[in-house]
């Protein structure tokens, strides 16, 4: 493989790979998927071998960052192997390799994945409230997911906790979230709802702009100017009355988009571009071709001439169709 850096064509060094692994969910989140949802053929899926060779060739790029995410990533049965053969790599070729769930199974397999190097992982909480927990998730898992939450920390893995900001849902209980989060020492990033793929309901019921959820805020606690980055596009404050750190992850009210150092792959191997794009490359065809290495090459090359400066979604009105069909499950947030 060629080891020339990834550098789409705004000068952007792309350094950082979200994989998704399987694009199936043990939960339904309303925000995130319909109840009925349609998920892919299990054929379609890359196999743990050909995750591995894809995450090798992105490293022979330049990436240092490696997130596996899903749909579930901790449903797919193989999981724990993929960890393990990628966490060979950390400190050779790999800064970091991290994990995005919603720690239904974490309690099973946090001691493996701390065991084969990673060191964080980011937990999915939108609320502490079984009731409230079961509505939103459609399934009533608050008890799985808190003692996931506890091994994680038991397996000496920091947690970060990511909370959607969801109108008449959990907007009343996020100061609480925060108080919490901070109380068990985990960061919190609050994230704005975005339009991506069909659900049941209208998002425009639930969309919450953090402006508002920030003002809020301001008014019960201290927030400090906090001038750490995580390379991401979450923007940090920190609680004075609690000492936490709290993110705020904005992309409809504020676009970040001109620091994005990422792409994103799903679990059948279609490389986006952007999270809010339809940009797209072929990985698996060139995983699967007579030339596999000069294929994927040639295919990320292709990525950095096609991504886009930025992402144009909104949610501006009642009714109005997702800006893309995919959901968020495809390509793992
Ligand atoms: N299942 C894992 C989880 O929930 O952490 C990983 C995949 S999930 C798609 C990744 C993140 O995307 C979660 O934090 C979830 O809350 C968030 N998410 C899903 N759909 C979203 C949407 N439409 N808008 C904003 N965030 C969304
Ligand atoms: Fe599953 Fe994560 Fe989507 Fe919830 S947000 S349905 S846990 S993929």
């Amino acid at each position: 493989m060629s080891s020339s850096p990834l550098v789409d064509r705004f000068q952007r060094a792309i350094t950082y790979l979200r994989l998704s692994v399987i694009d199936r969910c043990d939960l339904r989140c309303t925000y995130c998927m319909p109840e009925r949802q349609t998920f892919l053929p299990k054929a379609e899926v890359l196999s743990l071998e050909e995750l591995h060779r894809l995450s090798l060739g992105f490293m022979a790029r330049g990436v240092r960052k490696i997130r596996l995410t899903g749909g579930e990533p901790l449903v797919r049965r193989d999981m724990v192997d993929l960890v393990r053969a990628l966490g060979r790599h950390i400190g050779d070729g790999l800064d970091e390799l991290t994990l995005t769930t919603n720690a239904t199974q974490l309690a099973l397999h946090a001691d493996a994945i701390a065991a084969a190097g990673v060191r964080r992982v980011n937990i999915s909480l939108d609320t502490l409230d079984r009731a409230r927990f079961a509505r939103i998730a459609r399934r009533d898992a608050l008890p799985a997911v808190l003692e996931g939450i506890a091994a994680a920390r038991e397996a000496g893995l920091a947690v970060k906790i990511n909370t959607v900001a969801l109108k008449g849902e959990n907007q009343d209980e996020l100061s609480e979230l925060i108080t919490w989060a901070h109380g068990h020492g985990f960061e919190i990033t609050l994230i704005e709802v975005m339009p991506l793929g069909a659900v049941d309901g209208d998002r425009f019921d639930h969309y919450l702009p953090l402006s508002r959820v920030r003002k809020d805020l301001e008014r019960r606690w201290t927030l400090l100017p906090d001038a750490h980055r995580s390379g991401g596009p979450a923007r940090y404050v920190r609680v004075a009355e609690t000492g936490g750190r709290l993110g705020f992850i904005t992309p409809l009210t504020s676009n970040f988009c001109d620091g994005c150092n990422r792409v994103r792959v799903t679990a059948t191997g279609q490389l986006f571009a952007c999270l809010g794009g339809r940009e797209q490359v072929d990985l698996r065809a060139a995983l699967r071709s007579g030339d596999p290495e000069a294929a994927l090459d040639h295919a990320l090359d292709q990525a950095m001439a096609i991504k886009p400066e930025k992402h144009h979604f909104t949610i501006d009105r009642p009714g109005a169709a997702p800006a893309l069909a995919r959901h968020m499950s495809m390509t793992g947030g």
